[in-house]
């Protein structure tokens, strides 16, 4: 099938619906979602850091007030080390009283030298003279001890009204400023931090007075690198040492100052890193967080891709659904139209010239009534593909509905070119077709519309094509009719005469009028056909076989129909013995209230139904096959009689003379006007009547006008006949005459009149 023809006009259409598309959107979702996820980390690395340097802040004031109070600590051990020697009952006799040096040399200096490991003991007399110095370094005899140890001399001794600058008292629970027995200080001594613990000497009594005049004994201790690693060991903070004092501030190190802020040591440690260790403990997490965030957006990235991916697929689904056939997949109306508007705006522009061929099957509802739809639905694709192959590429071959095809071609404009390729439509379409062992033969109208510069619009080519199909339907099948202005004029003509066929209609303005059916023999009437006539005020009578498509195009044949059947029946009641048929249009039979109309215009008529006869034509069953026979079947059973009319003209299928309860058949007029110089016309009556007889039908043989086609109906079996030979349709009173001198009208014998004109 013409797969180039459907695919080459795709993307145009596809590009002028501007679907919404969920892909576009994704980009900004996800953006959304990526700096929401970015925020909330950066959040939390905020706060993780935060409380990190907070802990920092809080561990490095908690270890700078560790490393003050093990100083202090120290202090007070090395004045109760100091104590442990000087505040003794010996000491107060070896030195306030003996002044006893080698027991001071060896019980105090050596002694706190070697057993407490103290740097410089020093004993000092009531006068602050120096009575024994002991020095670690044994540089002693060279140090102002006087000047070194001031402060701690002055505390005891109780000449101080504040605090000395430069030292720091340690062991608080005793105010520095009484003089009482021992004191203990940090400070510099010989340019290096020290702790000084100061005993005075004596025993309580002689305490008690005061210790202007007591031996002191004062030791050093050096805060040096031992210390500093033994308390820097037992906080756990290493490499506590002593820094320069011009060092930079900041970092973890701790100033040990005086009560007026002047700085006796610096010390600083390696950092224990608390708030670092949180980091580093909180670190791996947040990488772990990330990562997931990473992972779940691009799970979600990819959830999304293919869920646009699905919807992508499904809306290219949807849209070749909304816009293809599901039968044949071609192209379908809403498609057609918009290409059509397209290649007008491009003739317009000055593009190619083109037109629209609309094709119309004859008898596809045929097909598909008596062999199936599935059959119907293969002869579909049949068509497609035969319609396909014709086209040029660029073409467009459209499915508009059951057996209604379009083509859009650019292949020229004028009548020759249009009427060729209708042609090769035609010839193409009317093939036989070879589907599932059956032969299908069907026909096809086409109707063409040139698309040239003045083209309006799409509505208007469509109008055109359909009324250029309609004219070619009407002028008779498998033919191809190009629009033009005519039919226009024609087209207006028509929807004048059908505002005026309805008012005749309303109006009483129709009449009816009555043919008599004669017996075999011609000479007893035995019925009548009524037959509507329309005079029209201003263009005098209109034949039938022009208002009665009017009236069957634009559905006024349903009342139409019922007028005449009322009027039938009015005027025909009168009538005895005779039988009077109406002819049923299609449209009026398949209507679902026909059998209702019927039986109320009957009884409101008091019409003997025994003596109605309905004549329907094949095309009335086509399509409905299952109402038409219960329809049939429910006025036949109050005594409605049924003939089939025009019969030979139409499918001719020997399917509705079996299924349907037909009484009669009527062979059509072109047969019996034709017996005489077509033999295969009279072949054909013949066939008719003994296919009639053999199924229990009557025949009567239409438009007998003369003797020797009576004479060939009468011997062929015909059973009765209706003819200008027999009577022209003329009104009700004219049937009324006739029946009341049946011999007036009653024609010679055919066989006599045969001889005498040979
Ligand atoms: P039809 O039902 O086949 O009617 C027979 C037609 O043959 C009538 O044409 C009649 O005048 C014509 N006719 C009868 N004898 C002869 C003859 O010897 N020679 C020739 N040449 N013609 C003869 P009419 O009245 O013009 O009607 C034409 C068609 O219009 C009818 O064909 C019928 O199909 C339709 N028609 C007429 N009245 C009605 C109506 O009330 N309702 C419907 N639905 N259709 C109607
Ligand atoms: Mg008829
Ligand atoms: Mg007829």
């Amino acid at each position: 099938m013409g797969g180039s023809v459907v695919t080459s006009a795709q993307p145009r259409i596809a590009e002028e619906h501007k679907w919404p598309r969920w892909d576009q959107a994704r980009p900004n979702l996800v953006l959304l979602i990526g700096a929401i996820v970015a925020v909330a980390i950066v959040g939390v690395i905020l706060a993780v850091a935060t409380s990190a340097r907070r802990t920092d802040e809080v561990s490095l004031n908690r270890e700078r007030q560790l490393i003050q109070q093990a100083i202090a600590d120290r202090g007070v051990r090395v004045l109760r080390e100091v104590e442990s020697v000087a505040a003794t009952e010996q000491a107060t006799r070896a030195i306030r009283v003996d002044d006893d040096r080698q027991w001071i040399a060896r019980n105090v200096g050596n002694w706190l030298q070697a057993f407490f490991g103290l740097d410089v003991v020093v004993v000092f007399d009531g006068f602050d003279r120096v009575e024994y110095a002991l020095s670690r370094s044994g540089d002693a005899g060279a140090i102002d001890l006087n000047a070194q140890l001031a402060g701690s001399l002055d505390l005891l001794r109780g000449r101080r009204s504040a605090v000395p600058s430069g030292v720091i008292p340690v062991g608080a629970a005793q105010d520095p400023l009484k003089s009482g027995r021992r004191a203990a200080l940090i400070q510099r001594f010989m340019n290096r931090p020290a702790i000084v613990a100061a005993v005075a000497v004596g025993s309580d009594s002689d305490l008690a007075l005061g210790n202007e005049r007591a031996p002191i004994v004062i030791s050093v201790k050096y805060i040096d690198d031992d210390m500093l690693a033994e308390i820097g060991s037992r906080l756990q903070l290493p490499g506590l040492h002593s820094i320069d004092a011009a060092a930079p501030v900041g970092g973890r190190s701790v100033a040990i100052t005086d009560a007026r802020g002047g700085t006796i040591v610096r010390l600083a440690w390696k950092p224990a890193g608390r708030g670092g260790a949180i980091m580093a403990n909180v670190i791996p997490f947040i990488v772990v967080a990330i990562a997931g965030c990473a992972l779940l957006v691009g799970l979600v990235m990819l959830y999304m891709r293919r869920t646009a991916q699905t919807i992508a697929a499904g809306e290219t689904k949807l849209r070749h659904l909304a816009l293809h056939d599901p039968v044949c997949g071609l192209p379908n109306r809403i498609y057609f139209r918009e290409r059509l508007e397209s290649v007008i705006e491009e003739v317009r522009r000055g593009g190619p010239s083109a037109a629209v061929f609309y094709v119309d099957l004859d008898h596809f509802k045929d097909v598909n009534d008596t062999l199936g739809h599935h059959i119907g639905d293969e002869l579909i694709h049949n068509v497609t593909r035969r319609l396909s192959q014709i086209v040029r590429g660029d073409d467009l071959v459209a499915r508009l509905g059951g057996d209604e095809f379009a083509i859009i071609t650019t292949c020229g404009s004028d009548s020759y070119s249009l009427q060729a390729i209708a042609g090769r439509i035609i010839a193409a379409v009317c093939a036989p077709y070879s589907i599932n062992g059956h032969n299908i033969v069907i026909g096809t109208s086409v109707g063409i519309a040139a698309i040239d510069r003045r083209a309006r619009d799409a509505g208007d080519i469509l109008r055109y094509a359909d009324m250029a199909l309609y004219r070619a339907k009407n002028e008779g099948r498998n033919r191809a009719c190009i629009y033009d202005a005519a039919m226009d004029a024609a087209l207006s003509h028509r929807k004048l005469l059908e505002g005026d066929l309805l008012q005749a209609i309303r109006n009483e303005g129709l009449t009816a009028v009555y043919q008599p059916i004669v017996n075999a023999s011609g000479d007893k009437m035995v019925g009548v056909e009524a037959l509507a006539r329309w005079i029209h005020p201003v263009t005098g009578e209109i034949p039938p076989a022009d208002f009665i498509p009017i009236a069957e195009h634009s559905g006024l044949i349903v009342e139409l129909g019922q007028w005449m059947l009322r009027r039938a029946c009015l005027e025909g009641r009168t009538w005895p013995g005779l039988t009077v048929a109406v002819n049923v249009s299609p449209l009026q039979f398949r209507r679902s209230d026909f059998v209702d109309v019927v039986e109320r215009i009957l009884e409101e008529t008091d019409f003997d139904p025994g003596r109605l006869e309905l004549e329907i034509t094949e095309s009335t069953l086509i399509g409905n096959l299952e109402t038409a026979e219960l329809s049939m079947l429910r006025l036949k059973a109050i005594g409605v009689h049924f003939a089939l009319d025009d019969f030979g003209t139409g499918y001719s299928s020997l399917l509705y003379l079996r299924r349907f309860p037909f009484d009669k058949l009527k062979i059509d007029t072109s047969f019996v006007r034709n017996i005489e110089t077509a033999p295969d016309a009279a072949a054909i009556v013949h066939a008719i009547v003994s296919l009639g007889r053999g199924l229990g039908m009557r025949v009567t043989a239409e438009g007998v006008e003369n003797a020797e086609q009576h004479l060939f109906l009468r011997a062929a079996g015909v059973h009765s006949m209706q003819g200008f030979r027999f009577g022209r349709p003329g009104p009700a009173a004219a049937i009324v005459t006739r029946l009341a001198s049946p011999d007036n009208y009653r024609v010679g014998s055919p066989d006599r009149e045969v001889a005498l004109a040979s």
